[in-house]
């Protein structure tokens, strides 16, 4: 997600407003996900076949799935929009969604199936035998997901229909054991691991669709449209439709770059800042691994959002904080997709990597008119007026990083921690073992991470093993030790 950090000093606005592992180019060591819906208007109904593969050295009796689409429910214990942007969000009043599993079929025999955990965020299915590692379970549910009214990654609103998180997704497995995590309203509280998808998604004609991966065939039918999309190595798959989008496309090298947009008076510059990120990080860390990137206008509270391949990029911006979000969700294609992390327990790697990434972008693209210096200085700013605002209110500020997302008392401390003094530390480490060394760690961190899962320890040994003596850095804005 994209939180106003800079954007807030930068316009000196007050308010607060995602290598292969060993073998992973081969679709046979990754979960494969096969869904079949459609959206009505109103719900995404179908049915998803899953082909679980063990990767771990654990066996599983069970599988987890995440219902992200009960958070939206009436009842929920968690609300998925934190109490600041509430009444924003759900601007047309209250509105409920929900999800419904009506079957779930293991190697093809309906089974018992719960749904549980902390706030009926989990759908437990029992296996009919164990899965050992390398071995594959296949699974089919028949889900359903019903849509509120709101302005949220996932929701009906009166531009666009947001799509994201609205089918079963297995729980991230940490230490070989599904992790459970509710819908936090502050943060993104996601954590998954890659797969394979392939998507038949039917639609009224009306819908222009954006979605993550390739468009492989559509056809119509009376008066739906019916596409299949693929897309490998994907840590979610989403869709945003509307019925005002106007698309435009360029490319690099293989990617087609895809902006959908419905209220853009230079639709070509938002267009071309994405390429120009796109190809800017791709030679910074890796080449962009999707065969299309889609920048998505969409009404959203937030700035922005990342999801595979895909972006949603808030319409309410103003032309340069629209720009720096567009850079920012691009970074998020290998900070959040590529390399992934507990974004529950550590989402200041991604969030962090994504701030330096888009600080990096302006200073290698002077046109846009901001610079390194002038970036961290107003970074430091506003982390000092954070320190000072929390040390009236609260007596101390806590400044560790290492830290979840229930444990921030405001999205303001949040993003301070996890994107403002993320960012700075970044940039602190690279004036201390100098360029050669701070490129060479964040170059083996990806290599080291690619398709997996990074914590705080594997951005540290990364550094090391680049030959910047960083331990000790790393532990002081960890712990808090550090003073800005
Ligand atoms: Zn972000």
């Amino acid at each position: 997600m994209r939180k106003f950090a800079f954007a807030l000093t930068l316009s000196l606005l007050l308010t607060l407003c995602g290598i292969p592992l060993a073998g992973c180019g081969q679709s046979g060591s990754r979960t494969m996900y096969e869904i079949d819906c459609e959206f009505d208007g109103e719900r995404v109904a179908g049915t998803e076949k899953v082909s679980f593969f063990n990767s771990t050295d654990n066996t599983f009796k069970e599988l987890k799935f995440n219902l992200f689409a009960n958070a939206f429910r009436k009842g929920a214990k968690y609300s998925p929009i934190s109490a600041q942007y509430y009444h924003q969000a759900y601007k047309w009043g209250d509105s409920f969604g929900g999800a419904e599993i009506s079957a779930v079929r293991v190697d093809g025999e309906e089974v018992e199936f719960s749904i549980g955990g902390e706030d009926m965020n989990i759908l437990y299915v029992p296996l009919k035998k164990e899965v050992f590692p390398n071995e594959r379970a296949a699974v089919e549910i028949d889900f359903a997901a019903d849509i509120a009214k709101v302005i949220a990654r996932t929701g009906i609103n009166a531009d666009t229909v947001n799509l994201a998180n609205f089918y079963p997704i297995l729980c991230g497995i940490e230490n070989g054991s599904f992790y459970e995590c509710v819908y936090y309203g502050s943060g993104d509280p996601f954590f998954s691991d890659v797969a394979d998808y392939t998507v038949n998604f039917t639609r009224d004609k009306k819908y222009t669709a954006a979605a993550s991966g390739e468009t492989v065939s559509e056809k119509t039918d009376g008066d739906k449209i019916i596409s299949r999309y693929k897309i490998k190595n994907a840590r979610s798959f989403a869709l945003v439709l509307s019925e005002k989008f106007k698309v435009m496309s360029d490319k690099s090298e293989e990617t087609e770059i895809l902006y959908y947009y419905y209220s853009d008076g230079t639709p070509d510059k938002s267009l071309l800042c994405a390429k120009q990120a796109l190809e800017f990080f791709g030679d910074k860390w890796d080449k962009y691994p999707y065969k299309t990137y889609s920048v998505v206008q969409t009404p959203f509270i937030q700035g922005g959002m990342e999801f595979t391949a895909l972006t949603y990029i808030g319409a309410e911006l103003d032309s340069a904080a629209y720009r720096e979000v567009i850079v920012h969700e691009t970074a998020h294609q290998w900070w959040q997709t590529v390399v992934g992390n507990n974004e529950i327990k550590h989402p200041f790697i991604d969030e962090g990597l994504a701030e330096y990434s888009t600080v990096l972008f302006y200073e290698a693209h002077p046109e846009y008119g901001f610079t390194r210096e002038n970036l961290i200085k107003s970074a430091e700013q506003t982390y000092k007026l954070y320190c000072s605002v929390y040390e009236k209110i609260t007596g101390g500020t806590d400044t560790t990083m290492t830290r979840a997302l229930p444990e921030y008392s405001s999205e303001y401390e949040y993003v301070n921690i996890s994107y403002v003094k993320a960012c700075i530390m970044f940039d602190y480490l690279r004036q201390t073992v100098g360029d050669g060394k701070f490129f060479a760690g964040i170059r083996r961190f990806y290599d080291e991470n690619a398709y997996k899962i990074a914590t705080p320890e594997s951005l540290v040994g990364a550094f090391e093993r680049a030959g910047a003596n960083s331990n000790g850095f790393f532990e002081s804005f960890y712990l808090g030790k550090v003073i800005i």
